[in-house]
């Protein structure tokens, strides 16, 4: 008897017709004769919606408050899903991320989880129920509700594999798989059948957002086999694992990621011991800094880019306003119109010539590249968000074709 994890998306749980379908999606598997353990997340748009409640209310409410507020759309959803499943005749039970043993730290809205005490969960799988659980929730050590960082009922998924030891952990989603880009920017994106923990962890990271990266980090450190499928069609998906088939593919997707800024510092001296101090007082301040880049003007001085996520923005220009004067900067800039778009391929160490290729395709459609950053497996701009869909097409049909 295998023990499958299922997670079912915000848009495969949309509606009741869409509820229906993954009971039945989940009850075919139990008839089979497996064990079954469903991870579900909010409803549709329900998170976005609690979100802009809050903002009604209190535009700067706690953290705290945010998860207890967040935490009730995938409690939504994992009744309903268990009522539907009643009604189809089989024996179920709905879990919070507390009541299925999720503890976290206490990073409210974005925390990692710590252990899954698996025991509740293992008991109903005894009494041959069909366990439906909350994703994206767990619980602190004051007993406080978190949540997990958006999207991050994949990761409950996944770590629920792990913790009960899952033959197979199933993400169903509105695609029917992984494609070598966001198949809503490029339309003739090709699905791929397998991909590498390393590869989709790169993408997950650089804004293929059809998992969340923390599952994939987890997934290859577990080595859980994962599959991500449509809840709507019934096809093979998209596995990831370790190492796969040998192909030819330069490249494995173009991602795009909007969610960025960019602030410079201007003029600074040019002496050592400045960007130290630059990036250490963003450090203090817990501010995640991606790509920088540093460049020497003519007058002997020079500048420093670098960008955070949009949501940093403004606490990283308070920070460095109170060391303009002591690091010597004449002037902070900052810009949030921009977007990263990268490439990622494990094939592209072994091949010179694809930064270039890459740049060539931003050239050929006259797209102004502000900034670049490479590692061994995927190289990533900085462009005008406005120019960032384009770019992925023309990226995507150099290196994969129309
Ligand atoms: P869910 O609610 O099921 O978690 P998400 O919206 O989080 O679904 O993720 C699925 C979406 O991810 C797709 O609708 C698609 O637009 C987007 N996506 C981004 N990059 C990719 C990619 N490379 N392959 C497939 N989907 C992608
Ligand atoms: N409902 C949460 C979100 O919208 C978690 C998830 O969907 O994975 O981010
Ligand atoms: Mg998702």
């Amino acid at each position: 008897m295998k023990l499958i994890v299922q997670k079912f998306g915000g848009s495969s749980v949309a509606n009741t017709e869409r509820i229906n379908n993954v009971a039945r999606i989940i009850t075919d598997t139990y008839r089979e004769g497996n064990r079954v353990v469903a991870v579900v997340s909010a409803q549709g748009d329900t998170t976005d919606d609690l979100i802009a409640k809050a903002a009604e209310i209190n535009p700067k409410p706690s953290k705290r408050e945010m998860d207890v507020l967040l935490s009730t759309g995938e409690q939504i959803s994992m009744a309903l899903l268990a009522m539907a499943i009643e009604r189809l005749g089989f024996p179920v039970i709905s879990l919070t991320g507390w009541q299925a043993g999720f503890l976290s730290n206490s990073n409210h809205g974005d925390a990692r989880i710590k252990r899954i005490d698996r025991e509740r969960v293992e008991n109903e799988l005894a009494k041959r129920n069909i366990v439906i659980v909350a994703g994206f929730q767990g619980l602190n050590k004051y007993d406080d509700i978190t949540t997990l960082g958006r999207g991050g009922s994949d990761t409950s998924a996944v770590a629920l594999a792990a913790s009960l030891g899952a033959d197979i952990c199933q993400i169903y989603t509105d695609v029917d798989g992984i494609y070598t880009a966001d198949p809503r920017i490029v339309p003739n994106a090709k699905k791929l059948e397998e991909i590498t923990y390393d590869e989709m962890l790169e993408l997950a990271s650089l804004g293929a957002n059809v998992l969340h990266n923390r599952s994939v980090e987890m997934a290859k450190k577990y080595s859980i086999h994962l599959e991500v499928l449509s809840s709507l069609e019934k096809k093979p998906g998209t596995r990831v694992r370790e190492a796969i088939k040998m192909e030819k593919m330069l490249i494995k997707g173009v991602a795009r990621d909007n969610d960025v800024a960019r602030i410079s510092l201007l003029e600074l001296p040019n002496t050592p011991g400045i960007a130290f101090k630059i990036f250490s007082c963003l450090a203090a301040k817990h501010i995640n800094v991606d790509i920088i880049l540093q460049s020497v003007s003519s007058a002997n001085t020079k500048d420093i880019s670098f960008t955070v996520s949009k949501a940093n923005k403004d606490l990283a220009v308070e920070a460095l306003e109170e060391i303009k004067s002591s690091v010597g900067a004449s002037e902070i800039r900052c810009a949030d119109n921009i977007s990263k778009v990268s490439i990622v391929g494990a094939g592209m160490v072994a091949n010179p010539g694809v930064a270039a290729m890459m740049f060539e395709a931003l050239s050929e459609a006259n797209i102004n590249i502000e900034m670049i950053s490479t590692s061994e497996i995927k190289i990533s701009v900085i462009i005008d968000e406005a120019d960032s869909a384009r770019a992925v097409n023309v990226i995507h049909s150099k290196f994969i074709g129309d």
